[in-house]
């Protein structure tokens, strides 16, 4: 039997988990509080932000939401990010991407305090899980990691297959897998659009974790009976009557040959919404100087 790993449960266990330390921190004095800051006038973007806003709201996390005219210039997202950086009452900052192509993402990135960027993708964030000392695990290869654990996957010594190598997913999932103090201790391969028969390295794989942004692209015929799949993709495609998201996962065919498998949505998705309330909480705890329960 296949194991569907219900990424739906998993987050609302780890939202629960996180209620005794935001009311521990919110008695203290220091109520968790995550600001968002969107640039663009992309639909999906505002509805990701408010869904961001709604998670907070649930477990008690309040939030500040700063909105600012894609046309205006550059400073004004700069000033917004210092003040923010200097506001005692705020303890994470999330820049919403994409940013308009006057606004260099990069210099963004490195502009917010590192201590309260929940995203982890600061270079000093970046470095310190690399160097297996992370602050903040990158919110969806940090849910990853905890869907495997809760459906029990043993990654020590396993042969784990990520496909992509993006900054925000693949290369952060990599170094969580392969890291020895944070249990991964996988044997990881990485692949990307250059690799050269990548039905090969999936078919040796134990584990496989997609994140390449291309539907449906690992059928069951490139897995072994009994690997474990982990879909991060998440593609809107069009349908007879509208539209549908899929996975980068064939899962009918996979889930013949998979032990255990994510389904989308309801898998990776729901995760990184969570894990980014964890980065929060976390981050006002190390400001209170409370040992939070995570
Ligand atoms: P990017 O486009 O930044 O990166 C995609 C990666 O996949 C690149 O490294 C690319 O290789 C590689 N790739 C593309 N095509 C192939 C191919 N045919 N074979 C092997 N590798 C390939 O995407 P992201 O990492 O941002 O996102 C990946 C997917 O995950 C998307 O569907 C996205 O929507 C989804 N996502 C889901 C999240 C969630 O919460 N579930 C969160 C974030 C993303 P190269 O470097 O050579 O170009």
């Amino acid at each position: 039997m296949t194991e569907i790993i219900d990424g739906n449960a998993v987050a609302q266990d780890i939202r629960n988990g996180l209620l005794d330390s935001i009311e521990t921190l919110t008695e203290s004095g220091t109520t968790p509080c995550l600001a968002t800051v969107l640039m663009n006038n992309d639909p999906a973007s505002a509805s990701y932000v408010s869904m961001k806003h709604e998670d907070c709201e649930e477990v008690g996390i309040a939030t500040k939401d700063v909105e600012i005219e894609p046309d205006a210039p550059a400073e004004e997202l700069f000033d917004t990010i210092d003040e923010l950086n200097d506001d005692p009452e705020v303890h994470g900052i999330l820049v919403q991407m994409p940013l308009p192509d006057h606004v260099d993402e990069r210099e963004v990135l490195r502009s917010i305090d590192p201590a309260k960027d929940v995203d982890g993708f600061h270079p000093e964030n970046v470095g310190r899980l690399v160097a297996g000392n992370a602050r903040y695990k990158p919110c969806t290869p940090h849910g990853v990691q905890k869907l495997l654990e809760a459906a029990d996957v043993e990654t020590e010594g396993a042969e784990a297959v990520v496909v992509g190598r993006s900054n925000i997913v693949g290369k952060p999932m990599a170094n969580l897998l392969i890291q020895k103090d944070t249990g991964g201790n996988a044997t990881t391969t990485v692949c990307h659009s250059r690799t050269e028969d990548l039905a090969e390295k999936t078919r040796n794989a134990d584990i496989v974790v997609a994140a390449a942004g291309v539907p449906e692209m690992i059928t069951g015929e490139m897995l072994t009976e009994g690997t474990v799949v982990i879909d991060v993709g998440i593609n809107r495609v069009e349908t007879e009557d509208g539209s549908e998201l899929i996975g980068d996962v064939e899962y009918e065919s996979a889930k013949e040959k998979a032990s255990a498998i994510t389904p989308v949505p309801g898998g990776v998705g729901p995760m990184t919404r969570a894990m980014l309330l964890w980065n929060t909480v976390k981050a006002a705890g190390d400001v209170a100087g409370i040992e939070v329960d995570l």
